[in-house]
C-alpha cells in the first residue's frame, strides 16, 4: 500500500532540491578551535599536515573519503609540496557544484600567525557544510574542495605567486576532461570576522551572487551580506577563466587581516552561522536553475550559449593599505584576494 507513494515521494525529490538539514555552527566553531590549536599552517609544513590529517579524518567520521591532489609547486621562494583534498558526495545527476575554501595559512615568519578567519573559517565551514550535506539527496553532485596554496609566498600578492592550489585543481581537471561536469563554484574564504560584512564581488557570476544575495535578504541577513560591491582576486579566478560560473564569499573588511589579531577574539560562530545559513539557504535555487539550463542545452543546444572564457584574468592590483582605506567609501575598489 505504501510502495507507489513512496516511489512517487522518490521521484519528486529528484524534481524539487529539499534543504538539507540544519548548518549548525557550533560544530564548525569546534573545527575552526581545533585548527587553530595546530598554530601556523603554510603550505609545505609539517603543521599542514597535521592539518590534513584532521581534515581527512573528520571526514572519515562523517563516512566520506578525502582524496588527496599532490604536487610540487614553484614558488618564487622555493619548491613547495602542495596537497588538495577533494570530497565527493554523488547526486542525482554527474554535474557537479563544487565549494571550495582555501586551508593553508600564510607565511609570516615575524610573528605567529593562526589565520583563525583566515584559513581556519574556510576549512572549518567545508567541513560542517560536509556533514549536512552528505545527509541529503543532491540533485547535482556536490565536491568539496580544500584548497592548498592560496596564499602568495612572499608578502605581496602578486603575479603566479598565489592561488596554487586551485590554478592547479582546473589544470588537472581540463587536463582528464572532468572540469566540464563543474556547473558552479562557491567559494568561501575569510569567514569568520565577528563583524560580518561580505560585500558582492565584481569578478563572481552574477546570477550565482544574484541568488545567494537573494537568499541572505530572504532571512534577513542582508546587514551581513552587503548591497555594496568590490572587486576580490581569490581562488575562484581559475575557474572563472576557465567559463565555470563562479562566486566568492568573503569578508576582506578585517582589521585582523594578515596580523597576529587574526585569532579565536576576532572571529565568531554567529558569522559561520550566518554564512551557513546564506549558502544552505540558496543552494535549492541554484540548483533549479542548473538543472533548468542543463535540460535547455539538451534541448536545443543554440539557446543557451556558453560566456567566452576570460583570456586573461590578471587583474590591476592596488596595495593593500589603499584598497582598505577606500574599501568603505568607493564601490569598485580592486582588492587582493585573500
Ligand atoms: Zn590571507
Amino acid at each position: 500500500m505504501v510502495a507507489p507513494f513512496l516511489a512517487a515521494a522518490l521521484t519528486l525529490q529528484t524534481a524539487a532540491p529539499l534543504p538539507p538539514p540544519r548548518f549548525e555552527s557550533g560544530r564548525a566553531w569546534e573545527h575552526l578551535r581545533q585548527l587553530v590549536a595546530i598554530g601556523p599552517r603554510p603550505s609545505g609544513s609539517p603543521a599542514i599536515e597535521q592539518t590534513r590529517k584532521y581534515i581527512k579524518e573528520q571526514l572519515a567520521a562523517m563516512g566520506l573519503t578525502a582524496l588527496e591532489q599532490a604536487w610540487e609547486d614553484e614558488t618564487p621562494i622555493e619548491k613547495v609540496h602542495m596537497v588538495n583534498l577533494s570530497v565527493i558526495i554523488p547526486g542525482a545527476r554527474k554535474e557537479r557544484i563544487v565549494f571550495a575554501g582555501h586551508y593553508d595559512t600564510k607565511l609570516f615568519r615575524q610573528f605567529r600567525f593562526v589565520g583563525a578567519s583566515d584559513g581556519a573559517s574556510s576549512a572549518a565551514f567545508l567541513l560542517e557544510l560536509a556533514r549536512i550535506l552528505k545527509a541529503r539527496k543532491s540533485p547535482l553532485t556536490i565536491e568539496l574542495l580544500f584548497l592548498d596554496g592560496e596564499e602568495a609566498r612572499l608578502p605581496e600578492w602578486q603575479g603566479t605567486d598565489n592561488t596554487y592550489g586551485s590554478r592547479h585543481y582546473v589544470e588537472m581537471a581540463k587536463r582528464d576532461g572532468s572540469l566540464a561536469a563543474i556547473k558552479a563554484l562557491i567559494l568561501v574564504d575569510m569567514i569568520g570576522d565577528r563583524d560580518l560584512d561580505v560585500r558582492r564581488d565584481e569578478n563572481s557570476t552574477l546570477w550565482l551572487t544574484d541568488a545567494i544575495w537573494a537568499a541572505a535578504k530572504h532571512q534577513d541577513l542582508d546587514d551581513s551580506f552587503l548591497a555594496e560591491s568590490t572587486r576580490i582576486e581569490d581562488d575562484h579566478l581559475p575557474f572563472l577563466a576557465a567559463g565555470v560560473p563562479s562566486v566568492d564569499i568573503i569578508d576582506l573588511d578585517y582589521d585582523a587581516w594578515h596580523t597576529a589579531k587574526d585569532n579565536l577574539d576576532a572571529v565568531s560562530a554567529r558569522s559561520l552561522q550566518i554564512v551557513g545559513d546564506v549558502i544552505v539557504g540558496a543552494l535549492p535555487a541554484i540548483e533549479a536553475r542548473l538543472i533548468k539550463h542543463s535540460q535547455i542545452t539538451l534541448v536545443n543546444k543554440t539557446t543557451v550559449r556558453r560566456k567566452a572564457p576570460r583570456k586573461d584574468y590578471t587583474i590591476r592590483l592596488a596595495h593593500h593599505r589603499h584598497h582598505r582605506r577606500g574599501l568603505r567609501r568607493k564601490a569598485d575598489v580592486v582588492m587582493m584576494g585573500h
